[in-house]
């Protein structure tokens, strides 16, 4: 049995909720690696072999070891099955074309974990929010990005079916960290001539609920610009 492990939903997140609703010690007996976002929707998150990192909005990594920390939203596994890949002429057409048919991944929850040299990256980070919160979708429109050429490091994240493009992102979800854990962030383009990795498909989605959180609880979520909202915030270029 290999279980992705999600705090939260991106619905929740359109419908403004960004509480932290889970701290990171919760989030690790449930996972050693990881995406997502901290309270308020601060930046973007990577959890690699139990160690945490968070871009800010200004560009700056931290590595987080206070786990008090919360989030509100987040999905994380222990690696169990990793199946080895090696990949030439590397973008994201290549995973969302190529990839995914070969691996049948269009109907499965699936890891994806890869290393090497980036000729061209574009990431980027969402800002802090403070309350009233906006949504996740008016965040998005108004994000930095950094762009970097010729600079190693790990891709990181997830693949989605399209079925469940309403509680997390369709498709490929995937985060980048340099190996010099200076520069990190939400992937929305790159290039690599060769990557070398990993891939996991899972069989059970375990899907945890802020219960206790009553904005949550309360909130509305626009079912009509949902789908097309989580496409345009939480989307890749191409
Ligand atoms: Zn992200």
């Amino acid at each position: 049995m290999n279980v992705l492990y999600e705090h939260g939903t991106l619905a929740m997140l359109m419908a403004k909720n960004l509480a932290g609703t889970i701290t990171l010690k919760d989030l690790l007996k449930h996972g050693s690696c990881g995406l997502g976002t901290f309270e308020g929707l601060d930046g973007e998150v990577m959890i690699l072999d139990n160690q945490v990192y968070q871009a800010d909005s200004t560009g700056q990594v931290h590595h987080i070891t206070d786990m008090t920390t919360t989030l509100p939203f987040a999905s994380v596994h222990f690696p169990k099955d990793k199946q080895p890949v090696s990949l030439t002429k590397v973008d994201f057409d290549l995973l969302n074309k190529d990839f995914v048919a070969q691996h049948q991944l269009q109907n499965v929850f699936a890891a994806l974990r890869l290393h090497g040299t980036l000729s061209d990256v574009l990431i980027r980070i969402a800002p802090k929010q403070k309350r009233p919160y906006p949504s996740l979708l008016e965040v998005a429109q108004g994000q930095p990005t950094f762009p970097r050429q010729n600079i190693s490091g790990t891709i990181f994240g997830y693949y989605a079916p399209e079925a469940f493009g309403s509680i997390t992102a369709a498709g490929w979800h995937l985060h980048f960290l340099s190996d010099d854990h200076q520069y990190e962030g939400h992937l929305l383009s790159f290039a690599a001539a060769q990557l070398m990795g990993d891939y996991e498909v899972f069989d059970q989605l375990d899907q945890h609920f802020p219960v206790n959180n009553k904005e949550f609880r309360q909130s509305d979520v626009d079912l009509a610009s949902l789908r097309e909202g989580i496409a345009q915030s939480e989307g890749h270029q191409n």
